[in-house]
Order: C-alpha cells, then structure tokens, then sequence
C-alpha cells in the first residue's frame, strides 16, 4: 500500500467522512420512528392535522414526519439549560436531521413553516404554543448586532440572536 503525504491523511482526518453512510445519510441522524401520537401540549385535534402536513408528499420543504415534534423537544431543551442568558448553538453537521436537533433557529424556522400550513383552528393552537416559547426565548436571548452581515442570517427576528461560538472551537 502506498504510503500517504501527511497532507493527505490531515486533509483526510478534517472531513467528517465517518458521520455519513454509503449512501450519503448522516449517522446521526434521527433514524426513522412511527408517528408520534403525541406533540408537547397540543389537542389529538392538532397532532393529526400536523401529521397530515408532515406527510405530504414529496417531502419538500424540508418539512418530514416527526419533524414538529423533534423541534419542539429542540425549544423545550434549549429553554431547560440553566442561566439567565442562553446562546444559541449550532451543530458540526449540516445535515437537516442534527440541525433541527441542535438549533433553535432552525427548529423554530420549521414550526413556522408548519403553522403557515395548518388549517386556521389547529394553527391558532400552535400559535398559542409558540407565542409562550417565544417570549421565554427572547427573554433569555441577547440580540446579535452583526447578525445582519451573515447572509443567512436573515429572515425572521430568531436568527439575530447571538450565537455560543466557544462550543465549536
Ligand atoms: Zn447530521
């Protein structure tokens, strides 16, 4: 076996190749589970009508089943952490699956997207939810006066909050 250039296998060792499978899925990803029948504090009402949107085909919008549960576990864990200022976070991976799981800003753009969809009655029980969530993260957050620098950073006012960079260093 030929031997490698050091830069080759430090080139190497920096991709985080091991988190995918063959077939281009991250591994830590949430694996697939059945349904929940179950979404924090919404009506059985409002759960099935947030199924049916998830279930939608195709799967566009990046919106998949237990998706809205999975992003209200990501606020209600957030919330959980301890101190009076909170700093959101975000994960290595890119992929869809860890970043709902690890950012706020991201869990909380998806149950956006999932109260645009719903029907007025279940929407306004969603919206009840998340105005709750909303104030407690707005309360405990700092705003970000660079965030408008980052083109993606744009959007809605939950992406200018500042960012923990330390965790990833
Ligand atoms: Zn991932």
């Amino acid at each position: 076996m030929p031997r490698r250039r050091p830069g080759a296998v430090r080139a190497q060792r920096a991709l985080p190749l091991h988190r995918y499978t063959a077939a281009g899925r991250c591994r830590y990803a949430e694996p697939p589970r059945p349904w929940p029948t179950r979404i924090d504090r919404l009506s059985s009402r409002t759960v099935a009508a947030v199924h049916r949107e998830e279930c939608r085909r195709p799967y566009d919008e990046g919106l998949w089943p237990g998706a809205t549960r999975t992003a209200l576990r990501t606020c209600r864990s957030f919330l959980a952490l301890p101190g009076r200022w909170l700093y959101l976070r975000r994960d290595y991976c890119a992929c869809e699956s860890c970043d709902l799981r690890n950012d706020i800003a991201v869990a909380r753009d998806l149950l956006e997207l999932v109260a645009r969809r719903l029907a007025p009655w279940p929407r306004r029980e969603l919206r009840a939810l998340l105005a709750g969530l909303d104030e407690e993260l707005w309360r405990r957050t700092v705003p970000d006066p660079f965030a408008h620098t980052w083109p993606h950073r744009g959007g809605a006012w939950w992406h200018q909050r500042l960012y923990d960079l330390d965790h990833l260093l």
